[in-house]
Parts: structure tokens; sequence; C-alpha cells
């Protein structure tokens, strides 16, 4: 049985906007996408769940009702964002979404990491300020003791291996469990070089990974069943806590990994003190390490920052026999999947 920091009832009927200057949303649905991919043998013909790939970490997802937007991040190609004294990065790519306000309503954002790329100056001024942000300790005190009316109203922070319950009102079923999963952004370093590099940039803030379980809730225990299960590694490196992860969900299985690349180098590919987030070699690694059933990287090339691109992670999944085990999703395509009724949770 698992205890909950938080249910989080939300209610798609109300039809919110994402951004706080709108009174209603001016869009209803996400784009179209450019290609739809499959779960491949875990699809029947239902596929009654999918997540839209924006760019950088940003994705959203749909399940039932309910629509949960991950990282959000919507600078364009040539902004500028700030990650730390002295560290900054360019955008080298557009997100499919151009706009906040193109968004159609969303229910809940799930924060990996209070960091630029991940919730950029645009996305923090703009957004509803009592939207669900489900994110770090770290991030909460962050965003819920802004000034005024710049704070957000409705932060609910998930440390490592707590977890969350979203849950649609009167008689839907449908519910997402968010766990927290362990991510560090660096390495424990040998000795204390990196600690004095990390002091020095300051741009390194705690982050999670999430296991974001869709399911249903039994009406009359209010017990959490799962229907599929993806993990989101946060921008992590390859830590021992992952471990922990694979071995919490061995038996029941990860159906799917979103694994976050880039080989981020701080302050830049050209002077690479730091990687602060797994290169193509890393992220096969962990495919290793987690057992997903299927994988889809994200977060691989949108800003200068970024060393290790696409294809250096899909010569290193050929290479390492795991073509099947792969999916790749371009910026505004979409992958579908069922989310069973039955599996156990
Ligand atoms: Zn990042």
């Amino acid at each position: 049985m698992t205890t909950y920091k938080f249910r989080l009832p939300v209610n798609p009927a109300q039809s919110l906007p994402p951004t706080r200057d709108a009174i209603a949303p001016s869009v209803t649905a996400l784009p179209l996408a450019k290609q739809t991919q499959v779960h491949p043998k875990k699809s029947t013909d239902s596929k009654n769940a999918s997540i839209f790939f924006v760019g950088t970490a940003t994705t959203i997802l749909e399940w039932s009702e309910i629509r949960i937007m991950t990282d959000p991040n919507f600078l364009h190609d040539g902004d500028h964002v700030h990650l730390g004294p002295g560290v900054s990065a360019t955008r080298i790519t557009n997100p499919a979404i151009m706009e906040l306000r193109d968004l159609p309503s969303i229910d809940a954002v799930l924060l990996s990491h209070y960091h630029g790329d991940h919730f950029d100056p645009k996305v923090e001024g703009s957004l509803r300020r009592d939207l669900p942000i489900i994110t770090t300790p770290h991030a909460h005190n962050h965003l819920s003791t802004k000034p005024g009316n710049d704070k957000f109203t409705s932060v609910y922070p998930l440390d490592h291996f707590e977890s969350g319950l979203i849950t649609l009102p009167d008689n839907s079923t449908a519910a997402i469990r968010v766990t927290g999963m362990p991510g560090k952004h660096v390495l424990p370093g040998p000795g204390h070089v990196i600690e004095t590099v990390n002091d020095l940039l300051g741009a390194v803030p705690p982050t999670n990974g999430w296991m974001v379980e869709l399911g249903h809730q039994s009406g009359s225990s209010g017990e959490f069943t799962t229907g599929y299960r993806i993990y989101i590694s946060g921008d992590t490196m390859l830590i021992p806590e992952l471990h922990e992860v694979a071995e919490r969900y061995r038996k029941e299985g990860i159906d799917l990994m979103l694994v976050h690349l880039g080989g981020t180098t701080i302050p830049s590919p050209k002077m690479p003190l730091l990687m602060v987030t797994m290169d193509a070699k890393m992220g096969v690694e962990l495919i290793r390490i987690v057992n997903p059933d299927l994988t889809i990287p994200i977060h691989y090339d949108d800003y200068d920052v970024f060393a290790s691109g696409l294809d250096e992670f899909k010569a290193e999944v050929d290479q390492a026999g795991l073509n099947g085990k792969v999916i790749y999703l371009e910026r505004g395509d979409s992958f579908r999947f069922d989310v069973k009724v039955s599996s156990q949770g």
C-alpha cells in the first residue's frame, strides 16, 4: 500500500488556460503530431494514452482526461538561458509548440528541477499561478516563496521515493501515481575538485527523476492499480542509486523509459569542466540497468551545451544490439500506448 504525500484532484472539465493572462483557453487540443509511433506488442487497438514531444525535456502526457506537462521549456532558437553564475546556454532548436498560449489546458506540471532549460523565465513569468506543479523540495521552496502575485500557490514537493496521486473527480477511476526517483546532476566526484567546480558554478540544483504510473483507482478501497509504468530519468548522471530504481520495479517491470541525454557540458563543450547529464554511452548503460520494455531519448540536442547528440546515441544503441528496444521521436511527434486495466500495481 503506497503512502501518498498528497492526493491532487484535477478537474479537466474546468479547462483553465495554462497561462495567467488568458481568461479562457484558446486551444482545446494538442496539435496534430507530425508522426505517431506506438508501443509495439503492448498496443491493442485502443491506444488510450499518449506522449507528445515538444522538445528538450518538455513532453505532454495524456491519459483519460488528465493532461500533464513535463519540464516546460518554450524558449526559441537563439534564446539564451542562464544556468548559474557565469554559465549560460543558447537554444539551437525550436519547440514543437512555439508559444505557451498555443497550449491546451494542462492539469499539472511535473518539474524535475529548477533550471532554466527545464523551466525557463518565459514559462516562470507566464504560467497560471495556481497551476499544480509537482517538483523537488528545492524547486518548491523557490516557486512558492516568490514575492506577491508571482508566487505559485499549488506546488507539491516530492523527495526521492515519495509518491503523490493525481485523481479525477466524480466517478472516473483514471489516476496517475507520481513517485520521485533519485537523480544527481553531478557524480560524487573524486575528492574535492568536483565540489570546487560545482561550488564555483553553482549551476546544479537538486534534481528528481520520476516514476509515472498510469492506472485506475478502485472505487471502494481507493487502491491504485498500475496499467502502464513510465520512468523518466531527469537530468541525472549514472549514480549508484539508479540501481535501486531498477531493483524496486524489477518484478512489475517498466514499460517505458524517457531518458534525458545530451551529455550536457558546462561551462561549454569547448571548456568541458563538468558533465551534468548522461551522454550516449551512459544512456545505453542505463537501459541495461533499468531494463525497460522500451526507451525514448529526449533532451538531446536543444542547447549548445549539449555535447552528445542523437546520432551518437543511435550508434551506441546499434552497437549494443538494442535497436528493437528504442523508439526515436522528433519534436512534434507523438507516441501512443495502452494503459491496461488489470496489470498489477
Ligand atoms: Zn537539462
